[in-house]
């Protein structure tokens, strides 16, 4: 293997070390500032709670590894957890929680009072009980993190790796856009790949090369009580109504907490000495959580804190980890906003990506570039990541916004809130979710589903179907690629080398054969594509590999464009454009260029709901000009503008995946139902499938990531779900081993089991007639 740097010896640059060493690569070296295993970095002071369960599939795995391997190295131990709810809304919560586990493998049970107060004696005996029920997860527990980092380190050493205590990185060495090794204050070390394990102060060894690392320092409250009565094998606790923790140390009890005020630290401001990650306690701060602690646990009313500290770690703009290649300096890499928790699946991953070129797990959540520029700024990084902490145990809605709004706004904007746009946000963009000004719908909907969702969705759904609508498709990510068309063909499934007109859709898939990316190449000229892509990361991995005779551009920010779907679409446009939209002349998947009014455009004849209609893209500065004359064309004609939820249930009426949510880099086009965008050899799908369901009641509508029973055993999970307003009922799709039409199942939903019905699909106009007249 290459000579490689880890750059820090806390839990994560131990893992990784020992994790490439067992996949062969041994000429590695980690330097450490601090001393060798005690740090000072967060490690030496994490409590080591390990909660595995979490939304994130991803992120769960990275937990179960952890957990199954520090248990084997004897750096665990399973006293379980429980999280406790004491409001209605927790309760229905951590049913949510068990749904989750349920996904993902992690067995769990939601228990009652009294089993509460059993697994969990401080909770007391009072009458009624403050504890309404808890989730309990046996296999979780406690990470010995400072022996856990001593074992693998050990491990790898084993296996020829170095670690040198004392020797901190001052520069990284670069030269021609690549990484040739770290400098420090005790010498320099040649390396192909330098691995950024600094933790929080990741964003210091950025700067030395040149890299921007999205994370924010900050100082948590950590203390110890006096003996209460605890015992070792007592499971860990969260009270997340008051922001709380509890683990046993011996007879005492550690609190950690998140209910004080978010403490953002300047790197300049570390202690010096041997511990810099712990900041000088601040008692005025955790008055409030000592009460709200000795309000669940009657018994520290009868002690106190005997000592506490402020301890440092890092926070991400969306909760998730930065991991992998930068794309500006070749061979830098890091691992980092990694709690003890994920640490070993993070750098089993980051180590499978190392040496394979992939790793196993999906890690499109975790990817260091996955950020649009805006998200990188340090102004944007604080604020988001201030808003995780004060959230980090906060009941979220999938749809709940961020606290940055209108980063990004198409062209559209302003008529949108003309129309009364209701908007949500997608990476930085403000989408309409629906338009105040269509009429409501008579629905009954469950207030989970219903939140950020208005009955207005349904109107817009029916009159797109029936008349016509203008969806703004603005924040799909575009790009603009130049050269010769062998470069797409070479990465994508499908033939791209159809005549200049031509529209395709296509997937880009990795070397293992799973999907990085579903796109759309319109050839608008011989050297020259319009590409539909998923985000930031598509970029990213076009540009990696276009060789010097193409360029790939993002011109997503500097265009914009709708899509005007529906029976009447032709109507509207035809009067406006020189581009012949008849049948005959402009067919589906196909594209022109040409004008609408006085708007330069480039028309596309695509539908992602189905009906009859054009994408049409300009400059960003025609685009409200584009607007105006297609709203003022589309007046005789019923034309409304119409949203993200219409958008969503339509979409699914024909079975359109998103990528991302349906299917990502660990499933290959076959059991994704994209065989057909992959020419040459065609395959059965496996063991498992994206099935289509349709839900008996019409009341409650999953939002994704639930789990989905056959005969009682959870056998997958939910990945887009949305009410399917022209059949009536809600869809959902789900990854399934069965498949055969008229299957029952059951989705878990909070603490109710939703019945769902296996159904052939497209489930609305399975020929495609709509799409092709
Ligand atoms: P670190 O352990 O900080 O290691 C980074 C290393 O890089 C350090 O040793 C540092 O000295 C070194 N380094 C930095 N700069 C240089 C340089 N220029 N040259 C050489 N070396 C350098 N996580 C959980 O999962 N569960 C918990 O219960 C939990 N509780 C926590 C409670 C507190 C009070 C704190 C502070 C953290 C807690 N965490 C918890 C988070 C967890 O501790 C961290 O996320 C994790 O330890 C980070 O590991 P790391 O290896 O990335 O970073």
């Amino acid at each position: 293997g290459p000579k490689v740097v880890i750059i820090g010896a806390g839990i994560v640059g131990c893992a990784l070390a020992d994790e490439l060493t067992a996949r062969g690569w041994t000429e590695v070296t980690v330097l450490e500032r601090g001393p060798l295993f005690v740090t000072g970095g967060s490690s030496s002071h994490a409590p080591g709670l390990v909660f595995q369960t979490n939304p994130s599939r991803t992120m769960a795995r990275m937990a179960q590894y952890t957990v199954q391997k520090l248990a084997e190295l004897d750096c665990f131990r399973s006293v379980g957890s429980l999280e406790v709810a004491t409001t209605p809304e927790r309760l229905a919560e951590l049913h949510r929680r068990f749904g989750y586990g349920q996904s993902w493998g992690i067995g769990s049970a939601i228990v009652d009072p009294a089993e509460c107060a059993r697994l969990f004696p401080l909770l007391g005996k009072e009458e009624p009980s403050k504890v309404l029920g808890g989730l309990h997860v046996p296999t979780d527990g406690l990470a010995l993190a400072v022996k856990a980092c001593e074992f693998q380190a050990g491990r790898a050493v084993a296996r020829g790796a170095r670690f040198v205590g004392g020797a901190e990185v001052v520069e990284i060495l670069q030269m021609g856009g690549r990484v040739v090794g770290a400098r420090t204050t005790g010498g320099d070390y040649p390396a192909e790949i330098v691995v950024s394990c600094a933790g929080f102060w990741g964003p210091r060894i950025g700067e030395l090369a040149g890299v921007p690392i999205p994370l924010l320092p900050m100082a948590h409250q950590y203390v110890h009580t006096g003996p209460v009565g605890a015992a070792d094998d007592l499971p860990i606790v969260r009270h997340q109504d008051r922001d709380l923790y509890f683990r046993a140390h011996g007879d005492t009890l550690g609190i950690g907490s998140y209910l004080h005020e978010p403490m953002p630290v300047d790197l300049d401001d570390l202690p010096g000495g041997a511990h810099p990650s712990m900041m000088a306690f601040t008692p005025d701060t955790f008055a409030e959580s000592w009460q709200a602690a000795g309000d669940l646990l009657p018994v520290l009313r009868a002690t106190e804190r005997t000592d506490g500290f402020n301890g440092v770690f890092s926070f991400t703009a969306d909760g998730f980890p930065l991991l992998g290649e930068s794309r500006e300096l070749q061979g830098f890499w890091t691992a980092e906003a990694i709690w003890v928790t994920h640490s070993a699946g993070a750098a089993k991953a980051v180590a499978e990506w190392m040496v394979t070129g992939r790793p196993e797990t999906d890690l499109h959540e975790c990817d260091l570039n996955r950020f649009d520029p805006a998200q990188l700024a340090p102004a944007y990084v604080k604020e988001r990541a201030i808003r995780s902490f004060v959230e980090v145990y906060d009941i979220i809605h999938p749809l709940d916004p961020p606290s940055v709004r209108e980063l990004r706004v198409s062209p559209f904007y302003e008529r949108q809130k003309e129309l009364g746009a209701v908007f949500g946000e997608a990476a930085g963009w403000e989408r309409p979710l629906w338009y105040a000004a269509n009429p409501p719908q008579e629905t009954s909907r469950d207030a989970w589903s219903a939140r950020h969702w208005s009955s207005i969705a349904g109107t817009e759904a029916r009159l797109t179907r029936e008349n016509v609508a203008l969806y703004d498709m603005t924040p799909l990510t575009r790009l603009h690629i130049e050269g010769p068309v062998d470069f797409l063909q070479g990465l994508t499934s499908g033939n791209v080398d159809r005549p200049v007109g031509t529209v395709i859709y296509t997937l880009l898939l990795d070397q293992a054969g799973g999907i990085r990316s579903d796109i759309t190449v319109a050839r608008l000229g011989e050297h020259r594509f319009q590409v539909g892509v998923n985000g930031p990361l598509d970029l990213d991995w076009l540009l990696r590999q276009a060789p010097a005779n193409v360029t790939v551009r993002d011109i997503t920010g500097g265009t914009c464009g709708v899509g005007l779907w529906g029976p009447k679409a032709r109507e509207v446009v035809e009067n406006l454009t020189d581009i012949d939209v008849t049948n005959q002349a402009f067919k589906y998947f196909q594209c022109r260029e040409g004008f609408v009014g006085s708007v330069p455009v480039s028309m596309l004849r695509l539908s992602y709901v189905g009906e009859l209609g054009w994408e049409i893209y300009t400059r960003a500065d025609y685009g409200r000009q584009l607007w105006d004359t297609l709203w003022e064309a589309g007046r005789d004609h019923g034309l409304i503008a119409a949203g993200r939820h219409a958008f969503t249930s339509l979409r699914l009426e024909k079975g359109y995946r998103a990528w991302g949510v349906d299917m990502t880099t660990e499933d290959d086009p076959w059991q994704a139902g994209l065989g057909f965008a992959v020419s040459g050899d065609k395959r059965e799908p496996a063991d498992r499938k994206l099935t289509c369901l349709v839900l008996a009641d019409p009341d409650a509508v999953p939002l994704g990531r639930e789990p989905v029973y056959l005969d009682g055993q959870p056998v997958g999970h939910v990945t887009s779900a949305a009410f399917g307003h022209t059949i009536g009922a809600p869809i959902a799709y789900a990854w399934l081993p069965v498949n055969e039409p008229g299957t029952e199942v059951e989705i878990g939903y909070f603490d109710r089991r939703l019945r769902a019905t296996v159904t052939a699909e497209p489930l609305f106009d399975p020929k495609h007639e709509r799409l092709r007249r």
